[in-house]
């Protein structure tokens, strides 16, 4: 039987309405909509439409967006003077610097100047520890969406074994961690470049998570039979029959993984839009948390 199409855009819509929901119940109490503050540096064509999309996705749900455009030669000092600005800013709720930085080197303090309250990519090392510690956290958008889709879609997590390809910060890692704790209940694998044999892992998976960002990380034969396979790669590969010369593709070989997984997220259409609902979910929480109510 072909596998299950896991339609990201439709899970996305239940949490944005939700969000919606929640941030006009705010703008209710309070008298001013949650806002959402966005910092891009440079002009990366990628970032720009990330920044942009998310940008309408505040509008729709009924966040107040407010985008801080720094040229690329911007300097560290002048990009935290920004942050430090917003963190001071009684009306900003949420803070998002869009990575990568034309400088790579200044992520970290970059984000460790964000107040952790308005850290709504989950991102600062405060919130990342709360996580770990399972306490109340602001929480990465990506890893916390396929988690909320996974239990939307009724896929079981409890006692089944995930196998997580890739440990970055911003997805893999904290992922490992949310599938593990109390009342998401699986066991976790979490697979990296040194790992021996991945594919002796992700046989053995109920779930398996790739999140490498090289295509074809995840093949045919790589899977057991009824698996849910959930892609969170987005790779660029040239395509000259496309107008911009380029097509999305995932890190799973999803035309290949079809007749065996039991449920498979596409890409495009699959984690993408997941985590944009939930930076709004996140713009709203911390809203709510900041005024209290
Ligand atoms: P990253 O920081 O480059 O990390 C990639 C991870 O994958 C690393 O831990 C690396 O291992 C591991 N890896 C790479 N190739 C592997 C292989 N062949 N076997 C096993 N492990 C392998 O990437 P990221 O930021 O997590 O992003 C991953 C992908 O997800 C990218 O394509 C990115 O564009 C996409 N993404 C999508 C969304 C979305 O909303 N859809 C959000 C975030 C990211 P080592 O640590 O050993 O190097």
């Amino acid at each position: 039987m072909p596998a299950r199409i896991l339609d990201g855009k439709l899970f996305a819509a239940a949490v944005q309405r939700r969000a919606a929901d929640a941030a006009a119940a705010f703008a209710a109490h309070t008298g001013r909509a949650p806002c959402l503050a966005v910092v891009l540096v440079g002009d990366n064509p990628a970032s720009r439409s990330y920044v942009t999309a998310k940008g309408r996705a505040c509008t729709a749900c009924g966040i107040e967006p407010r985008q801080l455009d720094l040229p690329a030669d911007a300097s560290k000092d002048a990009i935290l003077a920004v942050v430090r600005g917003l963190n001071a800013d009684g009306a900003v709720d949420g803070i998002l610097v869009q990575l990568p930085l034309p400088e790579p080197a200044w992520e970290e303090e970059v984000i460790e100047a964000i107040d952790p309250a308005k850290d709504v990519d989950g991102f600062h090392p405060v919130n990342a520890g709360r996580l770990l510690l399972g306490l109340p956290a602001l929480t990465p958008c990506t890893p916390v969406g396929i988690v909320h889709l996974l239990a939307a879609a009724g896929i079981p997590t409890a006692g089944v074994h995930a196998v997580v390809i890739g440990r970055s910060r911003i997805v893999g890692r904290p992922l490992s961690v949310l599938l593990s704790q109390r009342g998401v209940d699986a066991t976790t694998t979490l697979c990296h470049t040194k790992t021996r044999d991945l594919a002796a892992f992700t046989r053995e998976a109920d779930i398996v998570v790739v999140a490498a960002g090289r295509p074809h990380t995840l093949r045919a034969g790589m899977i057991k039979e009824g698996a849910t396979v959930i892609d969170v790669g987005v790779n660029r590969v040239p395509d000259q029959s496309r107008p911009k010369g380029y097509r999305l593709v995932g890190d799973a070989d999803y035309d290949e993984l079809l007749g065996t997984a039991g449920a498979i997220t596409p890409v495009p259409g699959g984690v993408g839009p997941l985590t944009i609902a939930e930076l709004m979910a996140n713009t709203v929480e911390a809203a709510r948390r900041r005024a209290g109510c």
